[in-house]
């Protein structure tokens, strides 16, 4: 085995994927499973195109280039940029959208290529990252209708990303209540009503999500096993489908305080010690250019990351009940950061087993 390296377990990924599969049918929601976080990588969107997911949806073009099984629909997920419209159109039959000019860029792309394009109408009650204000919505979702080559298929929401904000009924009622003015105003049918991401999973394990929702896009609940308003397990969920493992390449008693003048650290920082005397401490081959020593957890809970460079992370392992040596591996769990980070890295290696 060569390291540093990131493993998928695909059985538990499908496993988790049956299960929000059948949580979501239970509640009458269809998902799109978003890929951005492993970058779309084939040995694992061929995991849940084999558990029957038909809907994929990325933030990178790139990405969703990848992801070119029969009979599959692609949502982008990030504003297409308007230098990006033509292969926004090409590669993604739907695009979340909340500008004017990027939807008629968008229309004269679907001209030129012959194709009708869906766009999903963000609203932003809240979390203030993308998203048009309640207010405006109406005006510009007529706007949309104008457009030949654009359907306007849906209404979408965000939440727990910029902001954090966690989802409610009643910021949910604020866009509902918008599909059913639209039909009055306009007589357009919304068909897809998007509540949200991975933060919205306590509506379909409490059975409340509110009826006009339809549609959510889900990553990290099923890849990480949580959902991500508060964090909870949710039942029969593996959290252990990706882990990192790392070479040791130093094992050292050495002080646990720098010798010398102390300036900054090789990020221009000024890092604080503790002087817990001489401690074992064992250096490893990954660094901060992979990953964020604070969004991975040693699975030998009393290892202890003490720090990073560009390329070695230190790892005090004086309380180890294992006798590490030179060569051995050190196991880490990731979260949503450090699988992000890990799967960009092009220096870690990705095995799928
Ligand atoms: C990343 C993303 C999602 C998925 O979020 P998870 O928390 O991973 O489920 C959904 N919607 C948009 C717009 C996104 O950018």
């Amino acid at each position: 085995m060569k390291y540093p390296v990131l493993i998928t377990n695909r059985a538990k990924l499908a496993n988790n994927i049956k299960i929000i599969q059948k949580l979501c049918a239970d509640n009458g929601v269809s998902f799109c499973a978003v890929t951005k976080v492993f970058c779309a990588a084939p040995k694992i969107t061929r995991v849940y195109y084999d558990a029957g997911v038909r809907e994929f949806a990325d933030t990178r073009i790139a990405n969703l280039k990848k992801i070119n099984y029969q009979g599959v629909t692609r949502w982008l997920l990030r504003l297409p940029m308007l230098c990006e419209v033509e292969t926004a159109v090409k590669y993604s039959d739907v695009s979340l959208n909340s500008e004017i000019a990027t939807v008629k860029a968008l229309n004269k792309a679907a001209i030129k290529l012959g194709k009708t394009h869906k766009v999903i109408l963000m609203v932003d009650v809240g979390d203030l990252r993308e998203g048009v204000l309640p207010r405006d919505a109406l005006a510009v979702a007529g706007e949309i209708l104008k457009f030949p080559n654009i359907e306007l298929y849906g209404l979408g929401v965000n939440y727990n990303c910029f902001g954090g904000v966690i989802p409610t009924h009643e910021s949910m009622s604020i866009v509902t209540n918008l599909a059913y003015e639209i039909k009055n105003k306009y007589g357009a049918n919304i068909k897809v009503i998007s509540g949200g991401n991975s933060g919205s999973m306590h509506f379909l394990t409490a059975r409340t999500m509110p009826k006009e929702v339809n549609y959510l896009r889900i990553g990290e609940v099923i890849l990480l096993g949580r959902e991500t308003s508060y964090q909870q397990h949710i039942d029969g969920l593996h959290e252990d489908v990706f882990r990192l493992h790392a070479q040791i390449i130093e094992l050292k008693k050495k002080p646990s305080v720098p010798v010398g003048e102390l300036g900054l650290n090789a990020f221009g920082e000024k890092p604080v010690f503790v002087d817990r005397g001489d401690i074992l401490r064992a250096v490893i081959a990954v660094g901060r250019q992979d990953v964020d020593m604070n969004k991975i957890a040693p699975l030998d809970h009393k290892a202890e990351i003490l720090g990073q460079s560009s390329d070695h992370t230190i790892v005090d392992v004086t309380h180890s009940d294992t006798k590490y040596k030179v060569g051995d591996i050190l196991s880490f769990s990731v979260s949503y950061g450090s699988l992000l980070s890990l799967s960009t890295s092009k220096y870690v290696r990705k095995v799928y087993e």
